[in-house]
């Protein structure tokens, strides 16, 4: 097989298996490839392997596998960023290695892209180590001033665990076992939850990291398009080789040589390239939340509230229908089809009343003011909270 149709492959696998793993719980890809193979991922490949392990081992594998399973995603564990922090470094080393050289102006790229990388590890340190926003019995009437609660997706409430009052928009994170305000999520990555006071270096890191990646898939791009230049590939391929002098003759021949003699360089295009897509989607996502003040946790409450207040309303709508039905039918004995027809009309007004109110968004400005200077940090929230207010 030709070398181009490799890489076409690859590159259709890669896609195939991310959007699987990102989107694949759709409801559009229910019964699809796509569906099958998000579910492999994120359920049925680890289902197969415990089933594989008490066949081999007994329950005592499986119990060894299960607390192992425990001490990496229900408890706070460092093993994510030591993953992090190594993906980070040998990246760094291998690029640095391989591709700097052909770098005009070597030493400044040098400690230029050091810099940068640098900065990129401090918004690490920052995301993963400052306060997100713990609740406490001291703190917690400046959250609660800072969020009233909406007596929509929030109400007054106590954490059964930390047996204090729940502001609005927090979350008792089951992992580092404390209540978080503003909570978005826990991150395995940060190994901290992403709350109040830390959306803002998370966002950073986020953004930060999209052009780090960016930056070196368009380095390595034009590396390789210099070395091809400069080594008068073009030139060797038609004059040497009869290679017709057109992009669709050429363009193979050329990746293929990129392939055998820059390998390292075009595994780590591919690689940036894939990592800055992935963050950009990541970062976009979070974007739009911070734009609309809203937190992933509450995304997930709004979509439990409006498909529980719908199906209330189209229960409501049904009870009604019936009634209005049965009225008709003792009236007039009305036709089959107008009983149909009431009955949709009823339906149609339950979808219209259900609606998401978000009383947390006052614009865009506003919303990004908050996540830059938490609302709980501002002096007029310092004041301690009175029920009665
Ligand atoms: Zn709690
Ligand atoms: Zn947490």
């Amino acid at each position: 097989m030709e070398v181009q149709w490799v890489l076409v492959c690859h590159g259709m696998v890669t896609l195939t298996v991310v959007l699987s793993f990102l989107c694949g719980h759709s409801p559009i890809f229910k019964g699809t490839p796509i569906g099958w193979i998000h579910y492999f991922l994120t359920f049925g490949a680890w289902d197969y392997l415990l089933r594989f392990v008490e066949f081999v081992f007994g329950s005592k594998g499986t119990d060894a596998v299960l607390s192992v399973e425990s001490f990496c995603c229900d408890r706070p564990n460092p093993l994510l960023q030591i993953i992090y922090l190594l993906i980070l470094g040998s990246t760094y080393f291998i690029t640095a290695k391989s591709s700097f050289v052909y770098i005009p102006g070597y030493y400044i790229v040098k400690y230029m892209s050091f810099g940068a990388v640098i900065i990129g590890v401090l918004l690490f340190l920052l995301t993963s180590f400052c306060d997100p926003g713990t609740v406490n019995s001291k703190n917690v009437s400046q959250y609660i001033s800072a969020y009233p609660y909406d007596e929509i997706i929030y109400s007054e409430k106590e954490c059964p665990t930390c047996k204090i009052p729940k502001p609005a928009r927090s979350k008792h994170c089951s992992i580092c076992n404390r209540c978080v305000a503003r909570f978005d999520h826990h991150c395995g990555w940060m190994n901290n939850c992403i709350g109040e006071k830390n959306t803002k270096y998370f966002m950073a890191f986020l953004l930060w990291h999209f052009l780090l990646c960016l930056y070196g898939a368009v380095a390595i791009g034009f590396i390789l398009a210099g070395r091809v230049k400069e080594l008068r590939i073009v030139h060797i391929l038609t004059t040497y080789y009869g290679i017709e002098h057109s992009f669709r003759s050429l363009a193979p021949r050329v990746l293929q040589w990129l392939v055998g003699t820059y390998n390292t360089q075009i595994l780590l295009l591919v690689f940036f390239a894939l990592v800055s897509l992935l963050l950009a989607g990541f970062f976009g996502y979070h974007l739009n939340l911070c734009l609309t003040n809203t937190t992933t946790n509450e995304k997930f409450k709004w979509r439990e509230y409006i498909s529980l207040q719908k199906k209330i309303s189209e229960a409501k709508a049904s009870a009604a229908a019936l009634k209005a039905g049965m009225n008709n039918i003792e009236l007039e004995r009305s036709s089959k089809s107008k009983w149909r027809g009431l009955w949709r009309r009823s339906e149609a007004k339950a979808e219209t009343i259900v609606a998401k109110r978000n009383m947390y968004d006052k614009g865009n400005f506003q919303n990004i003011s908050e996540i830059v200077f938490p609302l709980s940090s501002r002096q007029a929230f310092q004041k301690p909270y009175h029920k009665s207010e």
